[in-house]
């Protein structure tokens, strides 16, 4: 196990982040000093950047990575799923802890709610103890508690970076949401990492036709390349809202909407328009307004008038992330995943950051070994 750890923190808000060093501490029982292969760099990080959500700093940011087993506390045996663990093995990891404690643990089974979660790099400060409390270091220290589970031998450590937090994230609204209806069509507002992974989580689902719509043109042409989309709209040249639902129609079954919008914009304008994208009994699911972007004009006539169902989600619990690396083999063979990523050294953390804020990249990931 190495002594030390360089780690990119978050001093101020809307400053630079820059890079520190830190001793990386023996692991206790229970929990596991992991290096760090990929750290990926997602929307949220910009928003926590600019102190969009209440976190403390300074911190070591990095709530999506990747990595290995560098040392196993006492009594860590196995991963999640009961399989064998041992040092050099490749692990991914839930970002966050719930308390089981707490009503939304206990009662609700609603973990993603839990009021006294750990979640790593986001509200861990990098001046408490164990400090390496974030991904976007050479070396993450994994608490007692965390869902730690080992890579399929066949996936490799960029494909699944490449979905980061997005992936565990669709596999909770997902969840929430219900079947997708087999050869249905599924409209995805938005085209960053979580539409695309919700894209692909409709196509795995049964979906027979998928429309993206989103923006720049690099990620709509990406998207179709993959087979994720077999359409898409540029939402940057289509800029009226109407004209938009005019292009969605043709593309579902006799022009009545979709079966299923899934909502991955973080706009909250989108929300108006998803709900006239959905056909009379169709599902709506909002799954991209992570940041409050302020309020919206909707018409709730429309809502009701079309028996729509809709279904919100709040982040990922452990569960979602066993989920979605246990869908990783299916994804990873129908869709070219590492494609989606470029990756960047760990000093470059700024230049991800803010090539991600610019939409100029799909999927940052730093690579502390690069
Ligand atoms: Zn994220
Ligand atoms: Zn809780």
């Amino acid at each position: 196990m190495r002594a030390s750890s360089r780690a990119a923190v978050l001093e101020e808000f809307g400053r630079d982040v820059a890079v520190r060093e830190y001793e990386v501490p023996g692991p206790e029982p229970g929990a596991v000093v992991a290096g760090v292969d990929y750290g990926g760099v997602c929307g949220t990080d910009v928003h926590l950047r600019h102190g969009r959500l209440p976190i403390p700093v300074p911190v070591v940011l990095g709530h999506e990575a990747v990595g290995h087993v560098e040392a196993l506390g006492d009594g860590v045996g196995s991963d999640a799923l009961g399989g064998p663990l041992a040092e050099g093995d490749r692990i991914g990891w839930a970002s966050s802890i719930a308390c089981n404690r707490c009503y939304y643990c206990l009662i609700e089974q609603a973990r993603t709610l839990c009021t006294d979660r750990v979640v790593y790099g986001i509200n861990q400060g990098a001046d408490e103890w164990p400090h390496l409390s974030g991904g976007w270091a050479d070396a993450i220290y994994l608490r007692p508690g965390t869902t730690v589970v080992r890579i399929p031998d066949d996936v490799s450590s960029e494909q699944v970076i490449a979905l980061g937090c997005a992936g565990p994230t669709v596999a909770h609204g997902m969840a929430r949401l219900g079947p997708v209806p087999a050869g249905g069509v599924v409209a995805v507002q938005g085209s960053g990492p979580v539409g695309l992974a919700a894209a692909m989580a409709a196509r795995l689902r049964g979906a027979g036709r998928v429309v993206v719509l989103g923006a720049p043109a690099n990620r709509l042409r990406l998207a179709t390349e993959l087979g994720v989309a077999d359409a898409a709209v540029d939402i940057t040249e289509v800029t009226d809202p109407a004209e938009r639902l005019e292009r969605v129609l043709p593309e579902t079954e006799g022009g009545q909407g979709a079966d299923v919008v899934v909502e991955a914009t973080g706009d909250p304008g989108a929300v108006a328009e998803g709900i006239d994208m959905c056909r009379p009994n169709g599902r709506f699911l909002v799954l991209g307004q992570y940041t409050d972007q302020g309020s919206t004009p909707i018409n709730p006539h429309r809502l009701v008038a079309k028996q729509l169902a809709l279904t919100t989600a709040w982040g990922f619990d452990a569960s979602d992330y066993v989920a979605f690396l246990r869908s990783l083999p299916e994804l990873t063979a129908r869709f070219d995943l590492a494609r989606l990523v470029s990756v960047y050294p760990l000093q470059r953390a700024n230049d991800a950051l803010a090539d991600v804020a610019a939409g100029t990249v799909t999927k940052a990931a730093l690579a502390p070994a690069h």
